[in-house]
């Protein structure tokens, strides 16, 4: 690990390397990865050298960085020595990219999951959005953004519990 100059001897596996991306966890939301938020667009090797691109999920979002950092440590931690993040903002990234597993994990973990985005449909809230908690639709939106500038907060109207939703984009 420790060669000055020398090329990485190992070479890593693409699966082996969507497999390590896969442990790392999202830095707003632990129960899902980055992966599983569909935040991983492209991993390429080249010899030993390893480029990753990433979209964040939202342009807005503060932990830009955390997540440049992680990818590069989950990808070094696998003996690569030459890593390369990107991160792109084409195209954009949707609520569509989250796999159907991490949805559920969200919602147990308490956020409504996204409605899904509409397959090129100029509407907000093409779905309504349920209380995380007891199902209700009668839910009143309360803030624009909630903790993070990705979600929203709401209130449901039946069981009187805040919870945050994302925003469908
Ligand atoms: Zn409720």
């Amino acid at each position: 690990m420790e060669k000055d100059g020398e090329p990485s001897t190992i070479d890593p596996q693409l699966s082996t390397i969507w497999a390590a991306l896969a442990q790392v966890p999202d830095p707003e939301i632990p129960v899902v990865s980055i992966v599983d938020m569909g935040m991983v667009r492209e991993v390429e090797v080249d010899g030993g050298r390893v480029s990753v691109t990433f979209t964040p999920t939202f342009s807005g979002c503060p932990a830009l960085h955390v997540i440049r950092q992680s990818i590069e440590d989950a990808v070094r931690a696998l003996g690569v020595l030459d890593v390369e993040v990107r991160s792109t903002l084409t195209p954009p990234w949707t609520t569509d990219w989250i796999n159907a597993d991490a949805r559920e994990r969200l919602r147990q973990y308490g956020i409504a999951p996204p409605a899904p985005a509409g397959e090129g449909l100029i509407t907000l809230e093409a779905e309504p959005t349920r209380c995380p908690r007891c199902g209700s639709l009668n839910v009143n939106l309360t803030a624009s953004f909630g903790s993070t500038l990705c979600k929203r907060l709401y209130v449901c109207g039946s069981c009187r519990e805040p919870f945050e939703g994302f925003k469908s984009v």
